[in-house]
């Protein structure tokens, strides 16, 4: 499974329509400060779930809607797209190519699709679960991530192994169960 394909509307910096290709092996962004960079690992991390506007560095969900600037208008709405190969069936689904949308209007609802049809937030967090991506999962490792590896509770430590294991899913189930 790999990272194919972004698409970027709306989101950020990015007010146009953007598409970002890739392919299998290491890419790295690059560009001078202040030219979306982060925007690009942030829209990421937003379209797998992050409910966090201060971990997307912002105050409010909406700061992630294009905001304007001297020559364009905002706009109303930002969306990601988020193509995975999957044709080794990382993923748990009959697809070779899995996308996952995420789209917020200013009122602040969030729309999800699963190739293109829509699901509930619940759906793409279960779609991930145990294959390490996923917005907590360690697929991403943001700033001070090491650190917390390294250094927090042991049951926090223990829960990265128990996604590596993929056993995070059962675990979920047992819970639901339970409640119910
Ligand atoms: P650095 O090298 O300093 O880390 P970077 O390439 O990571 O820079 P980002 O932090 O991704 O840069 O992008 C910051 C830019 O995104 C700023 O110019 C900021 O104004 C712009 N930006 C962030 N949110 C919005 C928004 N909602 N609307 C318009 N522009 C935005
Ligand atoms: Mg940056």
């Amino acid at each position: 499974m790999y990272l194919k394909r972004l698409e970027l509307a709306g989101f950020k910096s990015f007010a146009d329509r953007t598409e970002l290709e890739f392919v299998p092996g290491v890419t790295a962004v690059v560009g001078p400060n202040g030219s979306g960079k982060s925007n690009v690992s942030d829209s990421i991390r937003w379209v797998l779930g992050e409910q966090s506007a201060k971990s997307l560095r912002g105050a409010k969900m909406e700061d992630i809607i294009f905001a304007g600037s001297d020559s364009r208008k905002p706009v109303n709405y930002a969306e990601v797209t988020l193509t995975l190969d999957n044709t080794d069936r990382s993923l748990d689904v009959e697809y070779s190519e899995v996308s996952v949308t995420r789209r917020v209007y200013r009122s602040g609802d969030s729309e999800y699709y699963i190739n293109k049809r829509a699901c509930r937030l619940k759906d793409i967090m279960e779609l991930f679960m145990d294959t390490g991506l996923g917005k907590e999962a360690y697929s991403i490792i943001g700033q001070g991530k090491i650190e917390e590896i390294l250094s927090t509770k042991s049951e926090d430590r223990r829960g990265i192994f128990e996604e590596a294991a993929g056993i995070v899913k059962y675990k979920s189930r047992k819970r639901e169960a339970e409640k119910k």
